[in-house]
């Protein structure tokens, strides 16, 4: 059983107490819970909405296993200056938010520089490397195969220059085993005949899984989680305080004690680990979607990327879901589409894109490190709270393989990986 009510009340309600708290039922919070409930843990997954209906909802949908490095600050000054001067459909900011962001711009520029990028990789790898199979295999338990599809992904590059700049991490690629098929642009539009002439080159990762409706898929897990006797409770993060030995968080089912407490909250972590007195280095990268239909009888059957313009193109049950770039901008600040009308007319261009489907576009925001590293640990200086949180670009992809890591952690079992370079200490040692 989850939850055991206690006898005692607390405040009119009864108090009810388990094993582990997790907080956030994103892709990663819902993985987690998942992952501790079948090991035989009581688990309670609390959010204030239902699962996946955040950040977790509006991604590009690719599991991507295969990647090998992470997304760089731009080394190019043409494109430094296009951004700059609020030209480019790779990234927008807004000015006001600029001092908060610089030193974590500045981080984000060192750990772009290549020794660092093949750092990164290589200390990604493990958790990249299986991805893929762990999805598979919650997706297989949660009954939810049919939204994943094993088509790969392509890249588009318009210019000889950009697909030039890839062999460093092609030859990466080769080294870690990773599979993929560089094309030319008819061997592109071979595997998507709807694709226009207007790349040059286009590489297929052909080990990528795709998900064709990503809240659908959170659902599933969550489904899952249930099943296995776990309780998802709606209720407030930010009520997480000390009721000692135990930790407490506020529910509308009560208020609810927990001997551990996982904070998988994505961006809005902050807002509860650091009146804990933790404070660690994330910067949010907002980005957009909308979806379209495909004008006449255009199909398309894998996600896309225009890696000039930035933009993914993914088939999702709701309709082509255009995602934009980044968007370096406050966490709640009003959303600025703007990008949306500096990359159309090249997604246009690209791909016989008809009318949208909803009014406006959706909006979230990556909570990224500038390392490009997730965090999954136990918190610096505080009992029993746990961390799994900053995924960045590779949420979706890396909820699962977090889940399990984070739980073999909890449960003492030797974990599948090392677990060091996700650690909190690596920013406050
Ligand atoms: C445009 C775009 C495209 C992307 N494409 C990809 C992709 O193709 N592949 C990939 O791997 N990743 C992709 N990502 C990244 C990925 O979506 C995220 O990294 C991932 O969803 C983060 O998951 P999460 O569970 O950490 O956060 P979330 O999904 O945001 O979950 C956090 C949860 O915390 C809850 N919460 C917040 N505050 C409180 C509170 N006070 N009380 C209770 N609950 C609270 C929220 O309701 C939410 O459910 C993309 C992201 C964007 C924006």
């Amino acid at each position: 059983m989850a939850l055991q009510a206690l006898t005692s009340r607390h405040g009119g309600l009864s108090l009810a107490h388990t094993d582990v708290i997790v907080l956030g039922a994103g892709i990663v919070g819902t993985s987690i819970a998942v992952h501790l409930a079948k090991r035989g843990v009581a688990v309670a997954l609390i959010d204030r909405r239902d699962p996946g209906e955040e950040t977790s909802y509006g991604n590009a949908g690719i599991i991507e296993g295969n990647t090998v490095f992470p997304a760089a600050f731009p080394s190019d000054i043409g494109e430094l200056l296009r951004i700059a001067l609020k030209r480019s459909p790779v990234a927008n900011y807004h000015l006001a938010q600029l001092p908060w962001v610089a030193p974590w711009l500045l981080a984000f520029r060192a750990a772009s520089k290549p020794a660092r990028l093949v750092e990164t990789a290589t200390l990604m790898r493990p958790l990249l490397a299986r991805a893929v199979a762990e999805h598979e295999a919650l997706a297989a338990e949660a009954g939810a195969q049919s939204h994943l599809s094993h088509r790969g992904w392509l890249k588009l590059y318009r210019t000889d220059k950009a697909f030039a700049a890839l062999a460093p991490e092609l030859e990466l690629a080769a080294r870690f085993g990773i599979a993929n098929v560089p094309l030319d642009r008819g061997g592109a539009q071979a595997l998507e005949p709807a694709l226009a002439g207007v790349f040059r080159h286009a590489v297929h990762w052909t080990g990528a899984v795709s998900v064709n409706n990503p809240l659908a898929l959170t659902r599933a897990y969550a489904a899952r989680f249930a099943a296995l006797g776990g309780l998802s409770l709606a209720g407030d993060a930010r009520t997480l305080h000390r009721a000692h030995p135990y930790w407490r968080v506020d529910t509308s089912a009560g208020p609810v004690d927990g001997r551990d407490v996982v904070i998988a909250l994505g961006p809005w972590t902050p807002d509860v680990i650091a009146p804990l007195g933790i404070k660690l280095p994330l910067a949010v990268k907002r980005g957009y979607h909308r979806h379209y239909r495909a004008a006449g009888n255009a199909t398309l059957s894998r996600p896309v990327l225009d890696t000039e313009n930035g933009y993914v193109l993914a088939p999702m049950e709701q309709g082509i879901r255009l995602t934009t770039g980044v968007e370096f901008a406050a966490r709640d600040a009003s959303p600025t589409p703007v990008q949306f009308g500096r990359l159309l007319p090249a997604a246009r261009a690209l791909f016989p894109l008809g009318e949208a489907v909803e009014p406006k576009p959706w909006l979230g925001a990556r909570p990224c490190f500038a390392d490009s590293r997730p965090v999954i640990a136990r918190a610096p200086r505080q009992r029993g709270l746990w961390l799994a949180y900053g995924h960045a670009h590779w949420g979706l992809t890396l909820g699962p393989v977090t889940g399990r890591l984070i739980a073999e952690m909890m449960t003492g079992t030797t974990p599948f990986c090392d677990p060091k370079p996700y650690s909190a200490e690596r920013f406050t040692n």
